[in-house]
């Protein structure tokens, strides 16, 4: 199912709901885990070698980017200036290696492609590692199921990744309070509330309009997105506390924003989507980066260059002409046909700034992206998954952080990494995650200190989360963290009814088109599904490519 859509009427017939929901039987056959993987220096699927108790983050690699876009005239002239001729020719250049350069670019495989990602290794944040046979998600952890015969199927089915994902449906869901319950089965009020919230669901779902909203639906569709998530569930509730704290531990994990700062008309496009259950990979999202690196990698090596990073892009003479720093540090001269710009706006705004008319470079400067650290708990033993993506609940709902107002939640979730490989031998890994759902959080991630802190943050409260599943808090034998700075852009209301939302999509220029996870200011796989297909429609319907 398409995140960036409410395809509520599919998700309806199926009858499976977000709390709970009927019983499906969604057993699917697992591949056998360690399948043999093709490492090399730009793979998103690295094998760590442990022990896990440095103090180094993995994660964005921000120094370079920082450094370099910040002072860039002073940058390019301490290089010698611009070169004076150009380099290479390609067709299409795809600028960022993340899931969504990664996608366009296997949309234009027959096509002479080039995709340049400036970090050392393609994924963006959709990456994973391996620690003794043990795969594990450094962000993403996995994606909705799709609609039979839809695009997305056809997908995964293409890049064989149907057969190794396995399915949780939502009757599955298990929340950790005092120990692991699922909160429809709840004696009470509590299992009360959890049931209406699903019934609520199932009276709604027929009814939602689509997002983005076709014109006969946009007056509701409006009105939803000028709600908060909050004041929506508030004009349909009273809830139980419980509910309340698992939707807003959600919203946190999901956007990176408290329900009171997120749209509902996102907030309820989210959980719809994930009515029918989520689907999981072994190693998270970065199972699909890794496959997709893989199948384009067979189009050629020098196709995919890690490490090498675009500096500026302009139009001239019917051609894109972009100046980029290669892995080895040297400034090339490249010209495409066309340019798909897949690294997000906060950093394209610096590389179109040639192009980028001065109102749509405001909108893009304005857009809030919200920070997270994610947390790999390395157990010493082996231990059975009881459940996939758990969230810690305390009784109370945990008000929205401000500064000078810090949460006591450090871990919102956390997922059995050998959920995807119950047969998997080795070590099991914890995926823990503390979303920032506050503005201006990424500077304390630059916090010098912040390493041993975080640690013994992320310690304190998984060690009560393993004591309360009846493992013992001593097996913890090492934490590895990935931060991430600008991971979540973040719809507030009325945003994605707002006339900006064009001003994400689409072109820039003739010859230059948009395809990110901003474009809908939807943190999703789905989201830059969409948006590589549609910047590949529009780049073939303008026929700038010779045929492929
Ligand atoms: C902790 C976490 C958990 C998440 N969980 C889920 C989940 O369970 N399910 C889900 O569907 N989604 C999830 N998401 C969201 C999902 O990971 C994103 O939607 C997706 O990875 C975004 O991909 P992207 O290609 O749009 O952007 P990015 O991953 O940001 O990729 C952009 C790339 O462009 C590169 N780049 C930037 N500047 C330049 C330059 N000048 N030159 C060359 N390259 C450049 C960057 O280095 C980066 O690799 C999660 C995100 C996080 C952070």
């Amino acid at each position: 199912m398409d995140r960036r859509e409410f395809l509520f009427r599919s998700a309806c017939g199926l009858g499976a709901l977000y709390l709970g929901g009927l019983r499906h039987a969604f057993a699917r056959p697992v591949a056998s885990f360690n399948a043999k993987l093709d490492f090399d220096a730009g793979h998103p699927w690295v094998k760590v070698e442990g022990p896990f108790d440095g103090t180094k983050f993995s994660g964005d690699e921000h120094r370079r980017p920082h450094d370099i876009l910040w002072h860039l005239e002073q940058y390019i002239a301490g290089k010698g200036g611009r070169p004076s001729s150009i380099a290479e020719s390609v067709d299409v250049l795809i600028v960022g290696g993340g899931t969504a350069g990664l996608l366009s670019a296997y949309r234009f495989r027959h096509h002479n492609f080039l995709v340049v990602e400036q970090a050392s290794q393609f994924g963006g944040n959709a990456r994973s590692e391996e620690y003794r046979g043990a795969a594990y998600s450094l962000g993403p952890a996995y994606v909705t199921i799709p609609d039979a015969g839809s695009e997305l199927e056809k997908f995964y089915q293409e890049l064989n990744l149907r057969a190794e994902a396995r399915e949780e449906a939502p009757d599955k869901t298990r929340v950790l309070f005092g120990a692991l319950k699922n909160l429809r089965e709840e004696p009470g009020a509590a299992g009360e509330s959890a049931r209406a919230w699903e019934e609520l669901l199932s009276r709604l779902l027929p009814n939602l309009p689509s997002l983005p909203p076709l014109s006969a639906e946009k007056e509701k569709s409006d009105a939803l997105d000028s709600l908060t998530a909050e004041s929506w569930l508030k004009a349909q509730g009273p809830w139980h506390p419980l509910v309340m704290e698992q939707l807003q531990l959600y919203a946190w994990s999901s956007f990176g924003g408290s329900l009171d700062e997120i749209s509902a008309a996102q907030f309820l496009n989210f959980v719809a989507s994930e009515t029918r259950g989520v689907m999981a990979f072994s190693g998270g999202n970065g199972a699909i980066t890794r496959r997709l690196y893989e199948r384009l990698k067979e189009k050629g090596e020098h196709r995919l260059r890690a490490g090498t990073m675009v500096l500026e892009i302009k139009e001239e003479g019917g051609y894109v002409e972009v100046l980029l720093e290669d892995a080895g540090g040297s400034l090339r001269r490249i010209r495409a046909s066309a340019l798909v710009m897949a690294a997000p706006k906060y950093v394209a705004r610096f590389l179109l700034k040639a192009m980028l008319p001065a109102p749509r470079e405001a909108v893009w400067r304005e857009l809030p992206y919200r920070a997270y650290a994610v947390a790999n708990i390395l157990l010493k033993e082996k231990v059975e998954a009881p459940a996939f993506d758990i969230y810690c609940l305390k009784g109370t709902v945990p008000p929205s952080p401000s500064f000078g107002r810090r949460t006591d939640r450090p871990v919102a979730d956390f997922v059995f990494a050998n959920w995807a490989a119950p047969d998997a031998e080795g070590p099991t890994v914890l995926t823990a995650y503390r979303p920032f759902p506050l503005d201006g959080a990424r500077n304390f991630l630059l916090n010098p200190m912040l390493h041993d802190r975080l640690k013994a943050e992320f310690k304190a409260d998984m060690e009560q989360n393993l004591k309360a599943m009846g493992i013992g808090p001593d097996q913890i034998a090492g934490i590895r963290i990935a931060l991430w700075g600008h991971s979540l852009p973040l719809a507030r209301p009325g945003y994605l009814s707002s006339a900006a939302l064009a001003d994400l999509g689409g072109r820039v220029g003739e010859r230059v088109f948009l395809a990110n996870q901003d474009n809908f200011m939807n943190p999703s796989f789905e989201a830059c599904f969409e948006a590589a297909k549609l910047s590949w429609e529009e780049v073939c319907a303008k026929k700038l490519l010779p045929l492929g």
